[in-house]
């Protein structure tokens, strides 16, 4: 295929548009033939070590063999039919699984294609809860800094407003209210202060105010940031308080990331609106899925119009749902926790030296998750061809150097992944 590959990547930067590109300065692409386990292998038959889980998800690695059997045997069964009217038995059991492994009053699930639409549905939701509660005035949306929520309108607009670009699109997005990000750290000591700015938002304007929608514990795309889970149980406390609604975006977090099934757990407390996608499929297909209480479906289905208003074409998609299925079952079958917490503390051992390091402002580890911030922004493309070279697959942006694997990493490619990381940090200038 190497023969082919100039073909390939020719015709890719004449006329394909990758993720946050240009095409008239694209940077450069590697072709892939094919991935097993943690390796991706390149049309030229070099093969990388993947530090990304490509963007969270693949939390089994590659090409494992239950998740291509699920989806063989639902493909040869049906490969999908509308959700209109019909129903079927892996959007039902993916239903079951995830009613029972997220927090108690989660119990309506509203299964759509992708993180952003997920998002777009969570708010939706809220925003028509407001109106059943005749309380329509209460339309706006409440979130803090540094959070990433996806890329469609309304979820670009609880995004980092900075980092989320909102002055490009100022004359069409809404306009949302945004509290600092929590500063305590998670690990650290809390303090009360750190929530006193979204107490007095939420005080002030509650009026206004649909819906609080946060990334639990971990900020990913806005940031990679780690914070108290103190916070949540005091934005729980407020939200009840002023009768909003609290939404957690649990996308990057869900299914064991930060060392427990969904990061609200390290807080103990239960959102009135989850979002789930990234990892729910391992990584095979795309698919995420909004969760809301009873008493939030029940609100929305009694007044007018009688019906949640949305209804994605792929809704259910039984491939996406079967493999779902096979994917969570196939964690908790598996001894993920201690994976988790073994993978962390060697993220904490091998990334901890590059703290010395004159271009390193922090370093920080949670669950399976391990980031170098450096004090300036990193060269993507350079970095990315560094890497490259030394048969690793990691993608910085920013300020922010970082590891996701795959759960089922062996210690001695972790530890291909964090010296090559390492030695990059020493090379942003
Ligand atoms: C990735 C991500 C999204 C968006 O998901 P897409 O599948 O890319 O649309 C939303 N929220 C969080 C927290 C994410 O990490």
């Amino acid at each position: 295929m190497s023969a082919d590959s100039d073909g390939l990547l020719g015709f890719d930067r004449d006329h394909l548009w990758h993720p946050y590109t240009s095409t008239t300065r694209p940077l450069p692409v590697y072709p892939v033939d094919s991935a097993a386990g943690v390796r991706l292998r390149l049309a030229d038959g070099r093969e990388l070590i993947d530090g990304m889980s490509s963007w969270w998800c693949a939390i089994h690695g590659y090409s494992h063999p239950v998740l291509v059997r699920a989806l063989a045997e639902q493909a040869g069964r049906m490969a999908h039919v509308m959700f209109g009217g019909l129903t079927h038995e892996p959007a039902v059991e993916l239903a079951r699984l995830l009613v029972e492994l997220t927090p108690a009053p989660l119990d309506k699930v509203f299964l759509c294609d992708s993180g952003s639409v997920s998002v777009e549905v969570a708010l939706k939701m809220a925003l028509q809860y407001q109106q059943a509660m005749g309380r329509p005035e209460r339309h706006r949306l409440v979130t803090v800094r540094g959070g990433y929520h996806g890329d469609t309108f309304h979820a670009m607009s609880v995004c980092d407003p900075v980092t989320g670009m909102h002055t490009l699109f100022e004359r069409s997005l809404p306009r949302q209210l945004f509290a600092p990000r929590p500063e305590c750290r998670f690990g650290a000591a809390w303090d009360e202060r750190d929530l006193e700015p979204m107490a007095r938002l939420l005080a002030d304007r509650h009026g206004e105010i649909a819906a609080v929608i946060v990334e639990p514990v971990v900020q990913g795309a806005g940031g990679m940031w780690f914070y108290h889970p103190e916070y949540l149980r005091g934005l729980r406390r407020l939200c009840d308080r002023y009768r909003v609604l609290l939404i957690f975006d649990e996308i990057a977090t869900g299914f064991g990331r930060t060392g427990t099934l969904f990061a609200a757990e390290h807080a103990d407390v239960a959102p009135d609106i989850m979002c789930l996608g990234k990892a729910i499929t391992g990584g095979t297909m795309t698919l995420a899925a909004t969760l809301a209480t009873t008493a939030v479906a029940t609100a929305i289905s009694e007044a007018e119009p009688g019906v949640f208003m949305h209804g994605p074409t792929f809704m259910g998609n039984p491939l996406a749902c079967a493999v779902a299925c096979a994917s969570i079952r196939l964690l908790l079958d598996s001894p993920w926790q201690e994976r988790v917490v073994a993978i962390g503390r060697q993220l904490q051992a091998e990334l901890e030296p590059a703290r010395d390091l004159a271009t390193v402002a922090d370093v920080r580890v949670l669950g399976a998750i391990g980031v170098v911030e450096t004090r300036k922004p990193v060269d993507m493309g350079e970095l990315q061809r560094f890497f490259v070279e030394q048969g690793v697959w990691i993608r910085p942006f920013g300020r922010l150097l970082y590891l996701m694997p795959p759960y089922i990493i062996a210690p001695e490619d972790l530890s291909r992944l964090t010296s090559a990381l390492v030695r990059a940090a020493a090379l942003v200038r």
